[in-house]
């Protein structure tokens, strides 16, 4: 599933082609894909608007219009297999493709996605979708300090707490595994008996973890479902240390890595880096 950095690297890759571009055609394909309004209402809405800008804001792709003295926001979720690619209007067609957007540059962008759990929202009050997300962990105002005094007002497993979007946006299964590996934490630990020290290394490990991936435009896995918005793999999957290598030896330390379940997810831990908790 794309995270903060594969989220991020089809968002810089679409700003510049998207900026100023006015959309001439919208075809959806796959009703469900519309999240709001109705599909028809979604369609003739977004007919006609001009791109202003492409952000991000967690894992939502925000992407800002204007048209008719209206300022709607498109937001768009790429959940498990959602791919933004963008390609010319005689492309030939793609079994996946759920919504096809024309722009009046002859390009057009194709939502394409396997599973069909991808979102899209059109409206004039972002809030709604966004309103109830936790920090952005690259921020300047996410700071090491507020980071520890969130963890300390919790009692959750420390794994389940960092890919709760809520509680800090844009982990999820890939870099969590990676993060609380480079910090040397075990992810059943409880958040709010890692030590100062630790959480020091975690609030470390997730910004460098993130920032790498960005650098090498996020990680596209075996099943190849990640793709750049030119269509190209991203390049993190060779410098992954623990995630889906159980079995392996830990690049740190020669410890085979195990994976473990949490929440029904695998999680993949060096037992020798990250000692179990003591306290449960
Ligand atoms: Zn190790």
């Amino acid at each position: 599933m794309p995270e903060l950095p594969e989220v991020e690297t089809v968002v810089q890759s679409l700003r510049t082609s998207l900026r100023n571009r006015t959309v001439t055609g919208v075809d959806v394909r796959w009703e469900r894909t519309i999240q709001a309004p109705d599909p028809k209402h979604f369609a003739r809405r977004l007919q006609g608007q001009t791109i202003t800008d492409v952000s991000r804001r967690g894992k939502w792709i925000v992407i800002s219009l204007s048209g008719d003295g209206a300022f709607d926001t498109w937001l768009i979720h790429l959940r498990m297999t959602g791919q933004l690619i963008l390609e010319r209007q005689d492309a030939p067609d793609e079994p996946y493709a759920r919504v096809l957007i024309d722009l009046d540059d002859g390009r057009r962008l194709r939502f394409s996605d396997m599973r069909k759990f991808g979102r899209m929202v059109l409206t004039d009050e972002p809030s709604e979708v966004l309103g109830e997300l936790g920090p952005e962990p690259l921020d300047d105002t996410f700071t090491a300090s507020r980071f520890a005094e969130m963890l300390a007002q919790r009692r959750g497993r420390i794994k389940s707490l960092l890919i709760n979007q809520r509680f800090l946006v844009g982990l999820g299964n890939i870099y969590v595994n990676e993060a609380l590996w480079q910090a040397g934490i075990h992810p059943e630990r409880k958040a709010n008996t890692v030590s100062s020290t630790d959480v020091q290394r975690l609030y470390q490990a997730i910004r460098s973890v993130l920032r790498t991936a960005i650098e090498e435009n996020g990680t596209t896995l075996e099943n190849g479902q990640y793709r750049q918005a030119n269509g190209r793999a991203g390049n993190f999957a060779q410098e992954l240390a623990v995630y889906d290598h159980d079995g392996d030896r830990c690049p740190r330390c020669g410890t085979t890595i195990e994976r473990i379940e949490i929440g029904q997810r695998g999680t993949f831990v060096c037992p020798t880096c990250q000692p179990p908790p003591k306290e449960t």
